[in-house]
């Protein structure tokens, strides 16, 4: 078995608000962003399968894929580096004068970092001049990434409570797991952090099997503020104020935007009074390093 975080470490956290007494809507956060400094919330869970089978399979040597903020690329090379894996980042575009901060912590874990152009990363030419090493897709998706985000919810006491399900939607693996350990009378969003992604509902339907398609869950496509990443001073500012009200810690690509679409939901009746509603923190805390110092308040 895998377990090189603190899973006991995940907590509730029940937000008090007068936008949620007046709407009569209880909103409780998962917090899996408190398990690990680096290898934090979804991503220590989508890899755990992966690297279990790698491990069983004897292999001595990971190859994954990302950006230069990926939380993926360092989780996983902070995974590897405990577990004695060897591993090689493959990241997105010619390799910069300056690392970002990311790609700095995943090379001191011991990852290999090998740039390689936006094209190339694209048609995944590269992946056939690999050989002795355990292939993880990029962000973890794929089956063995969503049984492993199924297990997210074994983490949440009281599970049956709930009426919604929320979670930020990348590559949809993790909102696959929870699509799997819902209940069947669970309404379970995505909040896709991507403008208007396709693709999405497909590569999700990939990891579900028949009896998760029965399930109740949608993907909104409208929270992304402008695109993956993209974090207008309006998002930073109510990054700011969900701080300041709540202290809860959010980053910048995923669980503002999901904490966002939760309250607008609540706001304007499309999650009705009475709702119980259970948001992810996803973790990800890491790629607000990105920003300036100062600008965030934590
Ligand atoms: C990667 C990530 C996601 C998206 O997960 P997918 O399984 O790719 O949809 C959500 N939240 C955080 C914090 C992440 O790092």
């Amino acid at each position: 078995m895998v377990d090189v975080i603190e899973l006991d470490k995940i907590f509730i956290q029940t937000i008090e608000a007068k936008w949620l007494k007046d709407q009569d809507v209880c909103l409780d956060i998962l917090r899996t962003d408190v398990l690990h400094p680096v290898i934090s919330g979804n991503k220590w869970f989508k890899l755990r399968y992966y690297l279990e089978e790698a491990l069983s399979a004897g292999s001595k040597h990971i190859t994954t894929f990302g950006g230069a903020y990926s939380n993926h690329i360092i989780a996983t090379a902070c995974a590897c580096k405990q577990l004695g894996l060897a591993c090689t980042g493959i990241i997105r575009g010619e390799r910069p004068a300056v690392l970002s901060s990311t790609l700095v912590y995943a090379q001191s874990f011991g990852m290999q970092l090998q740039f390689v152009s936006r094209e190339d990363y694209k048609n995944k030419a590269i992946v056939k001049q690999l050989s002795d090493t355990y292939i993880i897709h990029e962000g973890g998706y794929g089956k063995q990434g969503a049984r492993g985000a199924a297990t997210i919810l074994d983490y949440c006491p009281n599970l049956n409570q709930y009426s919604h399900i929320i979670c930020a939607v990348g590559t949809g693996t993790m909102l696959a797991g929870i699509i799997k350990s819902a209940t069947a009378t669970q309404l379970v969003l995505g909040i896709s952090v991507m403008k208007a992604n396709r693709a999405l509902e497909n590569e999700l339907d990939q990891l579900l099997e028949k009896e998760d398609q029965q399930k109740q869950y949608s993907i909104l496509h409208d929270y992304h503020f402008g695109g993956y990443a993209k974090h207008p001073p309006a998002l930073i500012a109510y990054m700011n104020t969900i701080w300041q009200a709540h202290q809860l810690p959010t980053d910048i690509v995923y669980t503002s935007k999901t904490f966002f679409a939760a309250e607008t939901l609540i706001r304007n009746n499309t999650i009705t009074p009475g709702s119980r509603v259970l948001m992810i923190h996803s973790g990800g805390l890491q790629g607000n390093l990105s920003l300036p110092p100062g600008v965030l308040l934590f």
